[in-house]
């Protein structure tokens, strides 16, 4: 273990380094199609910390060439006129991507909002189309939070295969896309919740731990094992400070490698972000490419990913992940 504590695993320079991969793609594909790839970005309310998240993402767009459209929806507007947004959004060839921003308005669904995202522009990974990609080992688009945690282990040059890996949490969005990403790098997963009984004891146990429980303070340094790697995913605001879900300054004394919050996974997830939609354009244009030579020629294999998008895609299925397809 580094002198003074843990290493400190910033997501500032990988996502740095993403977003200058991305920038490349965007002047490629501003070059071949006289514009921008476009983001949308649904609010539906004005519920004040999303709003300054959004303005962080658009903002982030504009750095790296991408036109960030904000799609403002009446906190009062009906689930229909929501979904009506959506699918006239998924029906305009000039938008690449759609995120909409949670946490919705209680009168609305969210199982209805999510189905109505276009799989293809769904590129924070919240369909269920993509969540079942994933789960069977498949690339479609990932949750970005959860390809976040994985990537800045990954990034950081942190060996995961055979690993003793603890989530703590298990939303749909991050918790459970975390830990079946883990378990395409081969470590070997528990995750732990609200309901699990003696949570130190499975903590105890992780020699990564990723935390996503929106509690501060809940993982204390005599619930981890000595030199293990932590990812706080958490963001909570205690005494109008930021802070994660790890009681940071004494966990980093034991710990070998931790995530700082903030300036740990939240960057990386704002870059990732932004890869996904260059990667949802980049196969628009050739499901477009392959519409175009249907009659003429066979479908060709999919086309090779560009830099910013294939290097953060997670790699092909592993073995055995698709047992049982066949
Ligand atoms: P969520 O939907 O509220 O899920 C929290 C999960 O933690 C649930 O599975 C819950 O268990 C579990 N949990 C809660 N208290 C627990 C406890 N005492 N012991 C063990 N497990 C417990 O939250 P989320 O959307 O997954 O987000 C998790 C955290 O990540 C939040 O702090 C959020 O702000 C943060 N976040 C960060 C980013 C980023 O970019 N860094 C992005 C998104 C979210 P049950 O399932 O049993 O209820």
């Amino acid at each position: 273990m580094p002198r003074g504590g843990a290493r400190l695993l910033q997501g500032g320079p990988i996502a740095t380094e993403i977003r200058g991969a991305v920038s490349e793609d965007v002047a490629a594909y501003r070059e071949r199609h006289g514009r921008a790839p476009v983001l949308a970005v649904v609010i539906c309310g004005r519920d004040a910390p999303s709003m300054v998240y959004l303005h962080q993402i658009l903002r982030s767009c504009e750095k790296v060439g991408i036109e960030g459209v904000l799609v403002e929806i009446d906190g009062e507007a009906s689930e229909a006129s929501l979904v009506d947004a959506i699918v006239a959004l998924n029906a305009d060839p000039a938008v690449n991507g759609i995120i909409v921003q949670m946490p919705l308005p209680p009168t609305i669904r969210l199982r209805s909002v999510v189905d109505a995202i276009d799989p293809a522009k769904d590129i924070d990974g919240i369909h269920p189309l993509n969540a079942g990609l994933l789960r069977l080992g498949y690339d479609g688009f990932l949750p970005a939070t959860a390809h976040a945690a994985v990537e800045i282990l990954r990034r950081s040059g942190i060996e995961i295969e055979g690993k003793r890996a603890v989530v703590v949490g298990r939303s749909a969005v991050v918790g459970m896309p975390a830990a079946f990403l883990l378990v395409r790098e081969n470590a070997t997963v528990t995750v732990c919740h609200s309901r699990t009984r003696d949570l130190a004891r499975h903590v105890k146990d992780a020699e990564i731990l990723v935390v996503a429980a929106g509690h501060p303070g809940l993982i204390r340094a005599d619930m981890v094992r000595r030199g293990v790697v932590v990812v706080d995913v958490g963001i909570n605001v205690v005494d109008g400070v930021i802070v994660g879900d790890v009681d940071f300054e004494p966990v980093r004394r034991v710990a070998s490698a931790i995530t700082p919050v903030p300036g740990g996974v939240g960057p990386l997830t704002n870059a990732l972000l932004l890869a996904h939609l260059v990667r949802a354009a980049l196969g628009q244009e050739t499901s477009v490419e392959a519409a175009a030579d249907a009659p003429a020629v066979p479908p060709r294999g999919p086309r090779r990913l560009r830099s910013a998008v294939a290097a953060t895609v997670p790699d092909p299925p592993v073995a055995g992940a698709n047992r049982g397809l066949r």
